[in-house]
């Protein structure tokens, strides 16, 4: 940390905004700085709002140009921001100080080793999921968590700030899990190496916990700390052989329960439920397009050609009614290294699953994720006209969950007249992480005109045109309240949160102890305040 400490120099502190400018220009070359309006508004704002609007936002394209401007931007008294793919939606990149920078990390994308004899690759963190997945399986590898449902787009970097999981996450839980070591530009542009990787003569990446764990202190910190520029992640072979069911059941409690049951025992890749209403709107959701895509989708997943051709055969044959609306869908991805492994898991979850009462049905939905496993939900969206969600996610252990569950069920039951005035409804999903934690994701579904445009300014003309959209601000103010209840019901049952943002509790629910290392902390690596203030509830 070359300066940890030092005052600032006051003369950079002054220099005029043109001044600051032109040498980060003189860093990143004139294309890497960007400060037309509807650029800098479109990277100040997530998936669900805008924040403060940047002063600029940069693009490095080597680890030297992002310690260098990081130095520089510091230096002159501005808040730097990491962002990576851009597709949170808890506010973990919006800017909430005055003058903020974007830092726009995508163009850090090279995947610089995959290394099969030691099982591990190194990867800039700015590379997407998809970008990893498609080179790995060429080779027959895979990281054992492999990315989250927007790995289209979000990046690596993105995700082991977010604490993600999604595919591979039951079996080998989250982000934090397949991360072997880091390495992170600080607030003053200095380097830190950690785990194995930071051995000061023979730097090997292979090991995480070579002493105390440094890399956890910056996994799931949503970028409180500083940039992750480059992250080694495990090596698996890629599992050959995979099956794939899926359960309908009628009630809640069984279907949570089925989804538990194969967590603790480690039966699946992925495991989760999906409530009535949230297999209706996928229904909804699925147009004649997107059908031909996950047709072809589950053509890929097909253990041979003539395999998956059955399965979609039997998908097209099967219609639409998957997506009826009257149950409880638990979905299942088993992978294993034989097909008779494989057979007997799923053997195991059929028996679990008969015994809770849950019939087997054509497994559509874990067919086409893992057949197309990063797709692009723009077109749903889109089809979807002003229908935006937002999810609300909590962990808990087990043994809590159906109590959770239930509170959760009361709650909005509560809120029933409210929420049909406005035309909100929610649905639930379950997932299985790893086999310690349950996590239940509520969604609230509203209308809101603004929904397009959000996330989408790309020109001047969308710019002028959000201007004249009026949004519902009167059921996005009840949408907001909700949430708020859902919040304080999932910590009165102590539930962990990921994503945590600027939008979940954390600081305020920690220990006296906890708070004051995790100050500490924040102070060592970022003594001046200014790397992405309120992240985390860190100031
Ligand atoms: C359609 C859709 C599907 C989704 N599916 C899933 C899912 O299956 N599982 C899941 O967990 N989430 C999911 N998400 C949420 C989100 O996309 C993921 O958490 C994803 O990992 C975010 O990555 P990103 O690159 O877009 O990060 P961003 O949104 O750019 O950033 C997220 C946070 O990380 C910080 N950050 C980003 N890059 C870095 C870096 N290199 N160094 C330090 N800090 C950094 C930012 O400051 C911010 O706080 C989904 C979102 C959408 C819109």
């Amino acid at each position: 940390m070359r300066k940890m400490g030092l005052p600032l120099p006051v003369t950079a502190f002054e220099a005029p905004a043109e001044t600051f400018l032109a040498g980060l220009a003189s860093i990143l070359g004139e294309k890497g700085v960007l400060t037309r309006p509807e650029d800098v508004v479109f990277y100040s704002t997530d998936i669900s709002r805008q924040g403060l609007t940047a002063e600029a936002v940069i693009q490095p394209t080597t680890i030297d140009m992002l310690s260098r401007a990081l130095a520089w931007s510091t230096d002159h008294g501005r808040h730097v921001i990491p962002r990576g793919g851009g597709f949170s939606y808890t506010g973990g990149y919006l800017a909430t100080r005055e003058p903020s920078i974007i830092v726009d990390l995508r163009g850090l994308d090279r995947i610089i080793e995959i290394n099969a004899k030691d099982m591990y690759v190194t990867v800039e963190c700015g590379v997407t999921w998809r970008a990893l997945y498609e080179a790995l399986k060429e080779k027959g590898l895979r990281t054992p968590y492999f990315g989250p449902m927007s790995g289209y787009n979000a990046t690596v970097g993105g995700a082991l700030s977010q604490g993600s999981f999604f595919l591979g996450s039951t079996q080998y839980g989250t982000t934090a899990e397949t991360t072997l070591g880091l390495e992170v530009v600080l607030a003053d542009g200095a380097i830190l190496k950690t785990g194995s990787g930071a051995n000061k003569d023979h730097p090997s990446p292979f090991f995480r916990t070579y002493g105390p764990d440094l890399t956890g202190l910056f996994l799931g910190d949503t970028g409180a700390l500083g940039f992750k520029a480059r992250a080694t992640l495990k090596l698996i072979p890629f599992p050959k052989h995979q099956a794939f069911c899926t359960f309908a059941f009628e009630a809640m409690a069984s279907s949570i329960e089925m989804v538990s049951e194969v967590g603790r025992l480690g039966l699946a890749g992925e495991c989760y439920c999906w409530d009535p209403t949230f297999v209706k709107s996928v229904g909804e959701r699925t147009n004649t397009l997107q059908g031909v895509k996950y047709l072809a989708g589950v053509v890929r997943s097909g253990r041979s050609l003539g395999d998956g051709l059955k399965a979609a055969a039997r998908m097209a044959m099967a219609g639409k009614t998957v997506f009826d609306g009257s149950t409880y869908l638990v979905h299942l991805a088993i992978d294993d290294a034989s097909d008779a492994a494989a057979e007997e898991k799923l053997n195991q979850a059929r028996d679990i699953a008969a015994r809770l009462g849950g019939g087997e049905i054509e497994a559509t939905a874990p067919r086409v994720t893992r057949g197309t496993p990063f797709t692009d939900f723009n077109t749903a969206d889109l089809a979807a006209g002003t229908l935006r969600n937002l999810p609300t996610n909590s962990l808990s252990p087990h043994s809590k969950i159906q109590e959770l569950a239930q509170a959760v069920q009361t709650y909005f039951a509560s809120q029933k007249v409210l929420m049909d005035a406005h035309g909100i409804y929610f649905g639930v999903i379950y997932f299985a992480v790893g086999n310690n934690a349950m996590c239940l994701e509520p969604l609230i579904y509203w209308h809101d005109d603004e929904h397009r445009h959000h996330n989408r300014v790309k020109q001047k003309s969308d710019l002028e045109a959000l201007g004249r959209f009026k949004g519902r601000p009167e059921a996005t103010g009840v949408v907001t309240t909700l949430r708020q209840g859902l919040l304080d019901i999932m910590t009165r049952h102590g539930v962990a949160h990921v994503q945590i943002g600027k939008s979940y509790p954390y600081l305020e629910t920690r220990q006296a102890t906890t708070v004051a290392l995790l100050k500490a902390l924040k102070a060592a690596v970022d003594p001046r305040g200014l790397v992405n203030p309120g992240a985390l509830g860190l100031e």
